[in-house]
Order: structure tokens, then C-alpha cells, then sequence
């Protein structure tokens, strides 16, 4: 199987099933935007509950907020956006295709009419625009958020008064981003609205290389500790030419997707730049009291800036599985039963004799404890592919035999070996299992 058939049968699973849809779909739909449907949102509020827990409540050393959208101009002259946060962009001149111009060789023949006529590259701001407030001139101009991180850097003095913190700490939050990108593509790889899982770290200024290197390897471990597979990440070090304009060094999380290694994370040393600029441009004091060396010092900073749609997709390509079962092809989703949407769910095997009702009855005992889900249509066979392709670790049936000595088959999703177990036992037997 090629790999752009690979992401063709992905995008077209995420639809079947109730994943993931075209944004607008029934107009025609709005490039590079999409919508969660039912198991999609289970499965991406899984990724931003396991992120939270491991980057903020299970760590003395991290707190969390949540900051508006809507900021003041100034936010974005201040951090640089305005004037910096731009890719280069180029068109063809024979097909007036447009591309940012360092993602193609312009030694080159245009990849989309074979015709080597490039215009000039020019630069192209990516923050989108809107106004706020009644009126449409100058002084209304807000921006759509490109990061989540100037909310944090603007409430530091807050967050230091408030939670009395020590460095080193750090404040995270996840929320949406908005990037008016030149190209998009590859499905939720890169899209326009997007979410990001970000974390500031404030250290002393001569601690921010172990605490680089201490984040890039958490960070790279969390999406191992997701079940993604090892040996399709790594760590890259950026060049010198590549890193943003606020960093001095940064790594980046890769995977190796269909379409080739790509950035899921970014790791950057962004020194004291944003707090100094902050401090300047507000006039306002962005530092941290040493009590021990009785010095009012401007903390360095290490962040970790995650894509959540981009891990959704790197969970969904690396669980894709086609195999051959008894000479028909099973199509599986060998989710992680931590970002499952669904854990567990139970078919009555016929609807009469009482089954849907013993059915009902196990849903109403898990569902405290595990995603549980119902379903009675169609042949059983049908029933266990549809919740293959889901994703789902477990099926459970009820059948004849539960009637009568109150046992239930429990049908393990990647190895589809079946086994009886009490029906009174499902709670326990799940819970080891999940352990
Ligand atoms: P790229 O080089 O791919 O444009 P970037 O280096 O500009 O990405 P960052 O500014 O480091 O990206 O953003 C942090 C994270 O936010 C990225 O690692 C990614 O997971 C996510 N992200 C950034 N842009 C997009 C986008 N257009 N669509 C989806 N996720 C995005």
C-alpha cells in the first residue's frame, strides 16, 4: 500500500466512523478545517486529559490557566508577531499556484504544472485579522491568537502573585491557535484553527539547558507512554537557520508519518525574550524576586508547544492496521486503551430472549468506570469490525449460555481471542486488564 493511499483510507475511516468530518461539509466544506464527531472528541479530549494530568495536576512544579483569545494589539508588537512571524511565499507564473517557499526546491520545476517561472519570494504574515467592536478602522484591528503562549507571558506577574511560585516553574494551557498558513495539507497535520497543549517553563538564566534537555526527553517519552510506536519518533535538534525568531535553540518531536518526518512538537530555549519584551513594551515589571541572593531577576524560559490535532493524527496513522482474517481483510485501529473513545462494548448476540436487557444491565455497571457503549445492529461479525475500525479494546457478548450460567464472552481486540468471564467479574477483569 502506498503511503498517500494510507492517509486517502484514514481520512475516509475518520468520516465512516464518526471521527473526524470536513468543516462545513454540507456547503462544500472550508479547506483545512474539520470537525470532531462523536469518537473523534472522546478520543482528542483523552490526548488533552492525559497531557494535563502528566504536564500539570501530577507535578508540584506546573500550574495551569486558561487565557482569552481576544488579546490587545499590543500583545503581538510586543512579542514580535507583527512585525516577524511571517513564512516566504512564492507563485508560479504559468499556473498561479502559490507555495511557502521553503517546503519546495525552487531549482526546480513547479510541482504542479512542470513550468519553472517563479516569482520573487516575498513574505507573508500568518496572523489572521478581525475587527472588535463596532467600529472597522485602525484602532480595532484584534488578532486571532498564533500561539497560546502570550496569554501565559502576559499573565506571569499574576500567576507569580497569586501562586507565590518558585523558580523554577512552570504555567501551561491548551486552547486554540489560529495560523493564516500559505499551504495546507496532509488532513489535521496543517490546518488554519488548531489546538495547542503549551507549557512555560521559568528557570534561572544559566539552568535552561538541562531544563532543554530535561523537557525534550519528558516530552518525547509522553508520546511513547501513548503507545505510539518508539522507533517512528525522535528527537531533532534545530539549525541555526530554521529556529524562530523568540528562540535560541530548540528540538523538535518527530514522526515518521506517511508523507515523512514531521514536527509534532516543538522544545525551545526562548530565553528571557518574551518577559523583557513584555516588560518593555507595558512598562510593566516581568521579574521574579530571588529572596536568597535578595536580586530581582527576569527568568529564562523553556517551552513545550504541542499540537493537539497533531498528535490526534499521529495516534490515528500509527494504529491503522490492515490484515488478512480467514481470506477477508480486517480493517483495525489498534488504539491504546488510554485515547480509546470507546473501552468496552457489549452486543447482545440476538435482540429477544432478554439479551438487550442483560446488555443494558453490564453498560449500566461499566459505564462509571470505562467508555462503555451498546450496540445490537446487524450480524455479530458486522458488529465487532465496526468497533475495530473504532478503535475499541473490547467487545463483550451476551448470548444463550449467559442466560444460563451468567457468563459473557470477552473478544480482546488486536488478537481477537475470545474468553468466558463471570458477568459479575467485568469490572475487576477490566480493570486488570487495564492496569
Ligand atoms: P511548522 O514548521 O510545521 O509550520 P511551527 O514550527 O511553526 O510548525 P510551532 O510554532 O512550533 O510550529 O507550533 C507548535 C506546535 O503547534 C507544532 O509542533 C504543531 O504541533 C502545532 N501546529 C503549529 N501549526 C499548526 C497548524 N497549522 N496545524 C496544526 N497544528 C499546528
Amino acid at each position: 500500500m502506498t503511503d498517500s493511499k494510507i492517509m486517502d483510507k484514514l481520512v475516509s475511516l475518520c468520516k465512516r466512523r464518526g471521527f473526524i468530518f470536513q468543516s462545513s461539509d454540507i456547503y462544500g466544506g472550508l479547506e483545512a478545517t474539520y470537525d470532531y464527531g462523536p469518537l473523534g472528541v472522546e478520543l482528542k479530549n483523552n490526548v488533552k486529559q492525559l497531557w494535563w494530568r502528566d504536564v500539570v495536576t501530577s507535578r508540584t512544579d506546573v500550574v495551569g490557566m486558561d487565557a482569552a483569545i481576544f488579546m490587545n494589539s499590543k500583545v503581538w508588537e510586543a512579542s514580535g508577531h507583527v512585525s516577524e512571524f511571517h513564512d516566504p511565499m512564492v507563485d508560479c507564473k504559468n499556473c498561479k499556484a502559490r507555495f511557502r517557499a521553503d517546503h519546495i526546491d525552487l531549482e526546480k520545476n513547479c510541482p504542479t504544472c512542470g513550468v519553472k517561472e517563479w516569482t520573487d519570494a516575498r513574505q507573508f504574515n500568518l496572523m489572521l485579522k478581525t475587527h472588535y467592536g463596532p467600529s472597522e478602522d485602525s484602532s480595532s484591528v484584534v488578532y486571532l491568537r498564533p500561539e497560546t503562549a502570550q496569554g501565559i507571558f502576559v499573565n506571569f506577574a499574576n500567576a507569580v502573585t497569586t501562586s507565590r511560585a518558585k523558580l523554577p516553574f512552570g504555567i501551561a494551557q491548551i486552547g486554540k491557535a489560529f495560523r493564516n498558513e500559505i499551504t495546507t495539507g496532509n488532513f489535521l497535520f496543517r490546518s488554519r484553527e488548531f489546538e495547542q497543549m503549551e507549557m512555560e517553563f521559568f528557570v534561572k538564566p544559566d539552568e535552561t539547558s538541562e531544563w532543554l534537555e530535561y523537557w525534550s526527553n519528558a516530552r518525547l517519552d509522553w508520546y511513547k507512554s501513548l503507545g505510539v510506536t518508539e522507533k517512528k519518533l525522535k528527537l531533532r535538534l534545530h539549525e541555526d537557520n530554521e529556529l524562530a525568531h523568540y528562540a535560541a535553540a530548540c528540538f523538535d518531536v518527530e514522526y515518521e508519518f506517511p508523507f515523512g518526518w514531521s514536527e509534532l512538537e516543538g522544545i525551545a530555549d526562548r530565553g528571557s525574550y518574551d518577559l523583557d519584551q513584555h516588560a518593555q513594551h507595558s512598562g510593566k515589571k516581568l521579574t521574579w524576586f530571588d529572596s536568597k541572593t535578595n536580586e530581582h531577576i527576569t527568568p529564562a524560559v523553556v517551552e513545550a508547544s504541542a499540537g493537539v490535532d497533531r498528535t490526534v493524527l499521529t495516534i490515528l496513522v500509527d494504529a491503522y492496521h490492515e490484515e488478512e482474517v480467514k481470506g477477508e481483510q480486517r480493517v483495525v485501529l489498534k488504539l491504546n486503551p488510554k485515547v480509546a473513545p470507546i473501552t468496552v462494548a457489549v452486543f447482545p448476540l440476538v435482540n429477544r430472549d432478554g439479551m438487550p436487557e442483560i446488555a443494558e444491565k453490564i453498560i449500566d455497571d461499566l459505564k462509571g468506570d470505562f467508555a462503555a457503549f451498546f450496540d445490537a445492529g446487524g450480524s455479530i461479525g458486522r458488529r465487532y469490525r465496526r468497533q475495530d475500525e473504532a478503535g475499541t479494546p473490547y467487545g463483550v457478548t451476551v448470548d444463550s449460555d449467559t442466560l444460563t450460567d451468567q457468563t459473557v464472552t470477552v473478544r480482546e481486540r488486536d488478537s481477537m481471542a475470545q474468553e468466558r468471564v463471570a458477568m459479575d467479574q467485568l469490572s475487576s477483569y477490566f480493570r486488570d486488564k487495564l492496569r
